[in-house]
């Protein structure tokens, strides 16, 4: 059972969640995103994130069309991480596509650039098997 705190951008308040593994993550849509995928590796009892990040990657889901194998989205800072620009710790980053193949990757990263739903995508030389997007442009 996962604590799950979300800021909720509409009311600016903090909303507080008690979820299983396997069950999906408030605001999420169609069960594309589970609290066991959001969580990654990490084993801290609480999770966090905001309800823009959940809208955005129903959206970012329904526009890629088919399902996101996610490796890792909220990390706590001493979990390990990658880059300067991550957010893993506020839980708006995602690291997916991990089991992907490059085609696909691509596909999708290209997909998260065009989109300009996210504020940051990471480059491909910078991370080659997975996709890294960060913080919806959504406020
Ligand atoms: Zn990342």
């Amino acid at each position: 059972m996962a604590k799950i705190i979300v800021f909720n951008n509409d009311s600016d308040r903090m909303e507080t969640y008690y979820r299983e593994e396997n069950q999906a993550m408030p605001y999420n849509t169609n069960r594309t995103l589970t609290v066991r995928e959001f969580r990654g590796s990490s084993n801290s009892p609480t999770l966090w994130t905001t309800k823009r990040t959940m809208q955005t990657w129903n959206s970012f889901r329904y526009l890629y069309g088919s399902s996101i194998p996610v490796g890792y989205a909220f990390k706590r800072p001493w979990e390990g991480g990658h880059g300067n620009q991550s957010q893993h710790y506020a839980g708006v980053a995602f690291d997916v596509g991990q089991r992907l193949t490059n085609a696909e990757r691509n596909r999708m990263r290209n997909l998260a650039i065009s989109s300009d739903m996210w504020s940051y995508v990471e480059p491909a030389y910078l991370t080659p098997t997975w996709v890294h997007f960060d913080k919806c442009r959504c406020n």
